[in-house]
């Protein structure tokens, strides 16, 4: 693995510096770093997948475990000079031309041309004992991310009003034991299509409220409702809520847009924000966003980034010929 740079041998300035060394952050590194733009990736190390053994869905990497994947990529970034410091921005400060002073926690700061906001979002999970132990291993929460792999097994699937029924009815495409946990949910909340199709999918319905996961030598066995019944499943669902990490961005006044989800960083189709100069790319902008297409945004944003300073520094240039600085 590529280690990380010590701030004490970092340069002042930076053409773009990248907060957030995910699959995004380190995507749009990539690209720029190859663009020979001078890059530093500024990571505080907590990629949102990292309980997780294994990741899937990303061609030709599926089923390499997620650490081993940011490890491929970071010595990738670094053959092209990118710069990665292990640490957390604090705030990004716009200057008189257009540009960045970007601070850390530890006292360091360096300027940027460009940001990309690359920071992922927090799982906030469902408040009932056993499931941030287990989160990740058995307790999940994508069919695409880990269904495959818990294929006929019995599912438990938690119920929330904000997600409904949409998990149970997914994971009943990978198993034919699938139960829905309405944990004391009040049963008229779901219309009748949502039994309908519940019914259809062959989902079972367990009304009563849930008291703890039952785990027994180190597996999911089963959940335990308050009544004290028992119920046998070793996978259990869980709907997080997922908040962005975006309080650079809403520091810098970035204009944010309602999702079902909730709300995220409104950007353009590269991954630009409200604020000129800002990019923003992966799971900061969105919940949908699994590791390709945060990758995806990341190249798309490094290209855009590219480009702009290319223009900038461009059109200064012409400037100066046209004012006869420059020899023509
Ligand atoms: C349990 C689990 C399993 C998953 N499995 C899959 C899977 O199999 N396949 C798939 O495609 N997707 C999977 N996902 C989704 C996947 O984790 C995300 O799609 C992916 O991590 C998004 O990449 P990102 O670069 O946007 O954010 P992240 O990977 O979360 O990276 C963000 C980085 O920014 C850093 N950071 C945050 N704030 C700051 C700051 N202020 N300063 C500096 N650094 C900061 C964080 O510490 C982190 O290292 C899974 C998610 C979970 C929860």
């Amino acid at each position: 693995m590529s280690s990380t740079d010590s701030s004490a041998n970092l340069a002042d300035a930076y053409d773009v510096v990248v907060v957030g060394g995910g699959a995004g952050g380190l995507s749009a590194a990539l690209l720029l770093g190859r663009a020979r733009r001078s890059v530093l990736v500024v990571d505080a190390g907590e990629p949102r997948n990292a309980p997780a053994g294994h990741m899937h869905g990303y061609p030709s990497r599926d089923g390499m475990p997620p650490a081993e994947f940011l490890a491929v990529v970071r010595e990738e970034v670094a053959a092209y000079g990118v710069r990665r410091i292990q640490g957390t921005v604090s705030g990004i400060e716009p200057d008189d031309n257009g540009e960045f002073a970007v601070a850390l926690t530890d006292g360091y700061r360096v300027h940027a041309r460009r940001m990309v906001v690359a920071t992922g979002l927090v799982d906030e999970l469902p408040d009932l004992p056993g499931v941030s132990e287990r989160w990740g291993r058995d307790v999940l929460h994508c069919p695409y991310c880990h269904g495959w792999e818990v294929r006929d097994r019995a599912i438990g699937v938690l119920y929330r009003k904000e997600a409904g029924t949409h998990q149970a009815l997914l994971f009943s495409q990978l198993s034919d034991d699938v139960t829905l946990f309405l944990d004391g949910a009040d049963e008229n909340e779901l219309p009748d299509a949502d039994w309908q199709m519940l019914a259809a999918a062959g989902v079972g319905v367990v009304r009563g409220r849930l008291g703890a996961l039952i785990v027994g030598d180190d597996q999911l066995v089963g959940v335990r409702l308050e009544s004290g019944q028992e119920i046998e499943v070793s996978v259990f669902v869980v709907p997080p809520r997922m908040v962005p990490r975006d309080e650079v961005l809403t520091a810098l006044g970035a204009r944010t847009r309602e999702t079902p989800a909730g709300s995220f960083a409104d950007v353009d189709e590269t991954g630009l924000t409200s604020v000129a100069g800002v990019w923003a790319v992966g799971n900061v902008t969105g919940p949908a966003e699994q590791v390709v297409n945060a990758a995806s945004s990341g190249y798309r944003a490094g290209a855009a980034i590219n480009a702009d300073l290319l223009r900038t520094d461009l059109e200064r240039r012409a400037a100066r010929r046209r004012a006869g600085a420059l020899p023509s």
